[in-house]
């Protein structure tokens, strides 16, 4: 059997109510951080996935009426026709590709402070909302009928959209599920108390929902398989196996996640691909239904054992499709070794979380597809046979040469050290962070079938002997270091008091170098490296004080989904945790730990200091190739660029997405205003802008 018909199983059409998935690729609703606001954006992007084979492919979470606002977070919405035109693109644009569209009906009750529309936010009793200053209206029956009919308008616009799959949302802590969980819900009337009360909305909300559109489009409902009781899977007497079961055969498709969203959208550091399989296995045996859920999954043999197993009928994916919309295509087509697998680091959730639109470590297109016209799988012919020749081979560097390599140009990258990587060599040895390879090793082996990309490794590059190679076009992307001098975000310029500890910076630890002892880490970074590195020392039995100028360890790594469990891991390891401080200074006995609000100090013994504050960038080869402009003349070289860490240094996506933009630029002028599309109203005008 060859490696396509192998997978056969994955390409079966699966029934869904009135429609029917041309596959069991499903990607499941996920944020896009575009929402309401860029419908193009937004529809290029989901459109690309159609394309690359998702055989379904969703919506954010759409709310249904301004009760369910949750600006700034983007979310897409269904409130009047003006929605339902911008909508009825994305499913246009999906049904182009053959696939079918969902649509996420959303209503977030208090979870959502609606700071936009200034409605008061609604519950299921009136409780204080997220972190504003403002408590939710504990709902009437009146406004219970009034919900059920926001749900029957918005169904109708999203089947006027033109859409085939309509969802009741009811897990993730928003409306629903607040009527269903006894920890929210303390309701004395029938929709409260007994769990067939709690139920109840639920079930309206489906037949409502049914009666609405059902003739035409599948009813989906998005359910949480259990109540969050267990840490290691669903429990036989868990309350939300019973809900199922009572609910069954009702929707037409159950979309099913767990309660812990840290597991369910867990980063790689802690958890891996099929993290949620103990807990949603056993739905499939509680209703005749299809059952679609997720666990990051890349492996098309582990999706296979799902099918097969009986565990799942569609395969659930919102991280796994950003990284490759094509994931499907390369399966059905046999080229498995081409997928380009989600590296688990969270950071597309970061993006939504900060209100601007997706950006992924290993798909540096998501989010361009519209704006910049960019295609995870295709680029535009080479303009001229020119080489390039590329000095560095970290993500930015791995990423221009591939780009470029398609295009066609016959391309040299070189680097200093023994092998492609970079930064990633040296991260991907850290704890948990092990998937991180993943960006260097889809790259080196989609270049590996490039005959006109060479690497030189051990080959580090002098300016005189790139002035000396002929190329006429350079990209430099020779990375940074680790700082060990303080600067970062509180002390913006070199700290004195370090010189006397026994300094061990990030690069040195990462590279093995030896420490034992009482170690004081200070994170001033915020992101994943103080956290890893405090659990490495701790491993290696260091007793180690962590130190962040910050109120939580790896404050940033909120936004990944990583904080919490980061925390929790070094408390059970014995760290000492201390928040909102900064090292002042270290000598070889002491570090000074002074509080940020009150500049108290205190003093902890110390073997060893680790500042984690910032990177230099390693700009010298450049800017001593850019300080002689004649000498870059008489060697013939006509364009010099710097990218990624180089030029600033940035998390691992934005080295990835500055070497794909040299990539496909190369040929283009260097410009001073944004070279993209803005997905925005212009007054007066009807232009495409
Ligand atoms: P980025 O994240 O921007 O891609 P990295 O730090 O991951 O940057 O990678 C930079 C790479 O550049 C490293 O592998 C390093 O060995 C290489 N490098 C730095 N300076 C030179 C040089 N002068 N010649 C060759 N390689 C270099
Ligand atoms: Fe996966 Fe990271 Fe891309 Fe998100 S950003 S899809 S977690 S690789």
């Amino acid at each position: 059997m060859n490696t396509a018909s192998r997978y056969d199983k994955l390409f079966e059409p699966v029934p869904i109510g009135p429609v029917r998935a041309p596959n069991r690729f499903y990607q499941v609703p996920h944020c896009s951080g575009m929402g309401f606001g860029m419908p193009r954006t937004l529809a290029a992007m989901r459109a690309v996935k159609a394309e690359g084979g998702w055989g379904v492919v969703n919506t954010e979470y759409c709310s249904i009426h301004p009760t369910s606002d949750d600006t700034p977070n983007p979310h897409a919405s269904l409130w009047d026709e003006g929605d339902l035109s911008n909508l009825a693109l994305l499913a246009e644009q999906v049904h182009e590709h053959g696939s079918l569209a969902g649509v996420q009906l959303w209503h977030g009750g208090s979870s959502t402070s609606n700071l936009a529309s200034r409605m008061a936010p609604l519950g299921v009793d009136s409780l204080p909302v997220g972190r504003d200053t403002v408590q939710s209206k504990k709902m009437t029956k009146r406004d219970i009928r009034a919900l059920r009919q926001w749900q029957v308008d918005a169904a109708r616009r999203a089947m006027r959209a033109g859409f085939d799959i309509i969802y009741v949302y009811a897990t993730h802590d928003y409306l629903l599920h607040q009527f269903l969980s006894p920890d929210y819900n303390t309701r004395r009337d029938e929709y409260g108390g007994s769990l067939e009360n709690r139920v109840r909305l639920v079930r309206e909300m489906i037949e409502d929902t049914r009666d609405a559109v059902g003739h035409k489009c599948a009813v989906a409902v998005r359910f949480s398989a259990d109540s969050g009781t267990s840490p290691d899977g669903c429990l036989a007497d868990d309350e939300h196996r019973d809900m199922i079961a009572m609910l069954a055969d009702l929707p037409d498709l159950w979309n099913v996640n767990i309660r812990d969203y840290n597991r369910e959208m867990g980063s790689s550091r802690f958890y891996q691909e099929a993290a949620l399989e103990s807990y949603v296995s056993y739905v499939k045996q509680v209703t005749g239904k299809p059952v679609v859920g997720v666990g990051r999954f890349t492996s098309p043999d582990t999706m296979l054992r799902m099918v097969e197993q009986g565990v799942l009928d569609l395969i659930g994916a919102a991280r796994p499709s950003i990284a490759d919309p094509f994931l499907p295509e390369k399966i059905r087509t046999g080229r498995v070794d081409e997928i380009r697998e989600c590296i688990g680091c969270n950071v597309c959730y970061a993006s939504d979380y900060k209100g601007v639109p997706i950006r992924c470590t290993q798909n540096p297109t998501i989010g361009e597809e519209w704006r910049r016209g960019w295609h995870p799988e295709n680029v535009p012919p080479r303009e001229s046979d020119q080489p390039v020749l590329i000095v560095g081979a970290g993500p930015a560097g791995l990423e221009a040469a591939l780009v470029l390599g398609k295009r066609g140009y016959p391309v040299i990258l070189a680097d200093g050290a023994d092998g492609p990587g970079g930064r990633l060599n040296l991260e991907c040895r850290l704890p948990g962070l092990s998937e991180y390879a993943r960006v260097r090793d889809y790259r080196v082996g989609r270049l590996a079938s490039m005959a006109n990309v060479d690497l030189y490794m051990n080959n580090y590059l002098t300016p005189e002997d790139i002035l000396e190679t002929g190329y006429p076009r350079v990209i430099v992307a020779t990375g940074s270091r680790w700082r060990t001098n303080g600067m970062g975000r509180y002390f913006s310029r070199p700290l004195a008091g370090y010189e006397g500890a026994n300094l061990v910076g990030p690069d040195d630890l990462m590279r093995d170098v030896d420490v034992d002892g009482r170690v004081v880490l200070f994170d001033d970074e915020h992101n994943y490296m103080g956290t890893v590195l405090a659990e490495l020392l701790a491993r290696k039995g260091c007793s180690v004080t962590y130190v962040t100028t910050e109120a939580k360890a790896g404050a940033w790594s909120e936004l990944t989904q990583e904080q919490e469990r980061a925390q929790r891991g070094l408390l059970e390891m014995g760290v000492e945790i201390v928040t909102c401080h900064a090292v002042t200074a270290v000598d070889a006995e002491y570090a000074t730990l002074s509080c940020i609000y009150t500049g108290r100090t205190r003093t902890v013994p110390v073997d060893a200091f680790v500042p984690v504050t910032s990177r230099e960038p390693d700009d010298r080869l450049y800017l001593s190739l850019r300080s002689d402009e004649a000498a870059l003349e008489r060697a013939g070289i006509h364009k010099l660029l710097r990218i990624g860490d180089c030029h600033n240094p940035g998390i691992i996506a934005a080295a990835v997405h500055a070497g794909h933009r040299a990539g496909r630029e190369i040929d283009s002028p260097e410009r001073e205003l944004p070279d993209y599309r803005r997905d925005r109203v212009v007054i007066g005008e009807t232009a495409d802008y």
